[in-house]
């Protein structure tokens, strides 16, 4: 069994799953015993969810990759002219350039240029254009990968693992529901003054998937409501919160033996998890979708 200190220390380790499967399981015997870990671990989750919201990431600009791969020499022999584009004048062996050529403002760069040069020539290197060409197509394939690094993942992706993520947490925690009820009239308004919109709250206990409860929870960096449905024993989160984008038809995906369903409709995005079969959920999103054009209409 593993202790108190140990797990605090490992927290950070299993907030962003880097842990073995048999420490994993240890550390949550153990946070399903003990509050302190747990609200660490909250606080941990939190702010390692926040420094994923989209203001902490920086987009490679539009066209990048293509602008490198344009300027990457195809095949380059030696005694090759590379187009001069590829070569900015500042960092040519200074000899091969008439002085006159020389803007003024460039004169300090370009005698350090020449030192340099001349150091090179010294070390016994070649400093032609073919070493200029091999080291500007490293740089430039160095910056093409931090553009690839930079792109990946994207925020459809980043959201799914923190969906699926929350989705088991409200289940390890044992922290399912902050309201239960079955009854719409009742899950709806307890939302009033935690969140700053309402969700659409929808019965489908006739059809199969009953209403559990609701609670608050944290995605995307925004309190978000979490409503808790059933399907047999297997238990269904649906995320809501308000979004400013269009309508977008659903996706399904299956990710870690998870279910996950994302759609927008009526300026509110939805994202339900669960472990049920995929057509299942497939139903279960049909149906609210369905109920709830019902309800604003
Ligand atoms: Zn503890």
């Amino acid at each position: 069994m593993m202790e108190h200190d140990e797990v605090l220390e490992l927290l950070p380790a299993y907030v962003d799953q880097e842990l073995s499967v048999s420490e994993t399981i240890q550390i949550e015997r153990h946070l399903n015993n003990c509050i302190e870990c747990q609200q660490d671990y909250v606080q941990q989750s939190q702010l390692s969810a926040q420094l994923k919201a989209p203001a902490f990431r920086f987009e490679a600009p539009a066209g990048l990759a293509q602008r490198i791969n344009e300027a990457l020499p195809r095949a380059v022999l030696p005694g090759a002219v590379l187009p001069e584009a590829v070569l900015p004048e500042a960092v040519l062996p200074i000899a091969a350039l008439p002085e006159a050529a020389l803007p003024k403002k460039q004169s300090n760069l370009s005698a350090r240029t020449s030192r340099w040069s001349h150091l090179v020539e010294k070390s016994g290197w070649r400093f032609d254009r073919f070493h200029l060409g091999a080291l500007m197509a490293t740089l430039l394939a160095v910056l093409w990968s931090i553009g690839i690094f930079l792109s990946v993942p994207n925020d459809q992706d980043r959201l799914t693992d923190e969906v699926i993520a929350n989705h088991v947490r409200s289940l390890q925690v044992d922290h399912l529901s902050d309201v239960v009820s079955t009854d719409r009239h009742t899950v709806k308004p307890w939302f009033n003054g935690k969140l700053n919109f309402s969700p659409p709250v929808i019965e489908l206990a006739p059809q199969g998937f009953p209403l559990i409860g609701g609670r608050l929870d944290y995605v995307n960096g925004h309190p978000v409501a979490a409503l808790i449905y059933r399907r047999q024993l297997h238990p269904i989160n649906l995320y809501v919160w308000p979004t400013g984008s269009h309508n977008t038809s659903s996706s399904i995906l299956t990710r870690q033996g998870y279910q996950v369903a994302h759609w927008t409709s009526g300026d509110m995005t939805y994202w339900a998890v669960s472990d049920v079969a995929a057509e299942d959920l497939t139903t279960f999103e049909s149906l609210l979708r369905q109920q709830i054009k019902e309800v604003l209409h």
